[in-house]
């Protein structure tokens, strides 16, 4: 088989036969194939597509390039999140704590910033000490001894991805629903969890722009776990201006402590309710999803879901210290504000304008070997619907560069005369 000829066919808009795309993705694992042609091909599918059978051979190849975490000994209502990606999401922070402290086991292996969308192993390491790479059989035994672990992407676990998806973050190949749905579904399946839930954004800061391409990416997982035999159900939620008030790591990670501890914004609520929810009711826990949300209100309230987020960052390593007194956590050097121009109502606060805004703060990675900062970012301090007046404090930048531009942020709003409704959280 040659790897020009499978490109060539790609590139026809042909449809590849599943020993083409196991030989591309087993050999691209080990080095055999080079960056260049991987990503010709990456291109290839990006513009032409899949079809549904080609989707599943390719999602099924990346989850044999590893091992795969047999969970069956802990239970067999075993539950896992994902999110398509967002600006300021930090809804597996709060969620995965909370199902856990209901008695659910939850094992995560969740990812690294992605373009202008953050990434929990990103904010869980603003924790000191939080150990994000536990081996797959420490990872077991925390969910064993505490309900819960949350990892990065193992060597051993979808390989194939963690090369593949490096590589699609530099060569704009990101946005393409079958490579977005194999790629999430991989790394799912082969990390052992029987139901799955998707939070799949839409908007802006997501890479689903609007809600018919949501729910194409949406129906895609369904089916793919169908095929694997993984309950899997999808929730959408709108990613126009970003999820809560803060945008950056340490930032993040300090607003998820506070809502553990309470403290919700309203459109953050809502999606940790409908997502946790569903995770609830997948598990058997109850048809009834308000009684669902209020089970969740109860653990934050009663402070089990609070404690459960301190047991988990013990078990990994974290100093626990942070969690309790978040002024701990280092700061930036400058926390700058960020002024409205004119009286109105906000109309427009551009997720992704904020997203790369951020990333040129240092939250996010440019290249791929490049570290970032994770004391910078946005805290925001009104949303969309909010009235404001000339010289009030629209956001505060917290940075380590004292001249950065102010003015760029202009770009992300929109104010206007009319009164604006607060935007639908939940779509579909
Ligand atoms: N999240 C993933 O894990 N993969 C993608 O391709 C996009 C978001």
């Amino acid at each position: 088989m040659n790897i020009i000829n499978i490109i060539d066919k790609k590139r026809l808009n042909k449809e590849l036969t599943k020993e083409e795309i196991d030989f591309f993705i087993s050999e691209y694992t080990k080095g055999a194939i080079p960056d260049y042609q991987a990503s010709a091909l990456l291109m290839a599918i990006c513009i032409n597509g899949m079809n549904a059978r080609e989707i599943v051979d390719f999602t099924m190849s990346m989850v044999h390039s590893g091992d795969m975490l047999d969970l069956s000994d802990i239970s067999d209502n075993i539950v896992d999140k994902h999110s398509t990606g967002g600006v300021g999401d930090k809804v597996t922070l709060i969620v995965m704590p909370i199902i856990a402290s209901l008695g659910i086991p939850v094992a995560k292996m969740s990812g690294r910033g992605l373009g202008i969308t953050g990434g929990t192993i990103d904010k869980l390491e603003s924790i000191p000490g939080y150990n994000v790479n536990l081996s797959l059989e420490q990872c077991k035994e925390n969910v064993k001894q505490h309900g819960i672990s949350v990892i990065a992407q193992t060597g051993d676990l979808a390989p194939a991805d963690k090369k593949i998806y490096a590589l699609r973050d530099v060569t704009a190949t990101v946005q393409s629903i079958p490579l977005i749905a194999s790629s999430i579904m991989s790394k799912k399946i082969a990390a052992g969890a029987n139901h799955i839930v998707l939070d799949v954004t839409c908007g802006k800061g997501a890479f689903m722009k609007d809600i018919s391409m949501a729910k194409q990416l949406a129906e895609t997982m369904i089916e793919i776990g169908k095929l694997a035999n993984r309950d899997t159900r999808c929730v959408i939620t709108a990613m126009d201006q970003p999820l809560g008030y803060a945008i950056g790591n340490t930032l993040e990670v300090i607003e998820a402590i506070n809502f553990l501890k309470g403290d919700m914004p309203e459109d953050l609520k809502e999606v940790i309710l409908e997502i946790g929810s569903e995770m609830l009711k997948v598990c058997g826990i109850g048809e009834d999803i308000e009684n669902n949300k209020k089970l969740i209100l109860d653990s934050i309230n009663s402070g089990k879901a609070f404690d459960k987020f301190k047991e988990l960052v013990i078990a990994q390593g974290g100093d626990v210290s942070y969690i309790e007194d978040t002024s701990k956590f280092e700061k930036a050097t400058y926390q700058l504000e960020f002024k409205a121009t004119q009286n109105g109502y906000i109309k427009e606060i551009d997720s992704y304008q904020i997203g790369e805004y951020c990333m040129n703060l240092g939250a996010g990675r440019k290249r791929k070997e490049d570290s970032i900062n994770h004391k910078v970012g946005i805290i925001l301090k009104k949303k969309i619907g909010d009235y404001v007046e000339i010289g009030e404090t629209l956001a505060i930048v917290h940075t380590d560069d004292e001249n950065i531009n102010l003015d760029e942020l202009n770009e992300a709003y929109i104010i206007s005369a009319e009164v604006v409704e607060k935007p639908k959280v939940i779509l579909n």
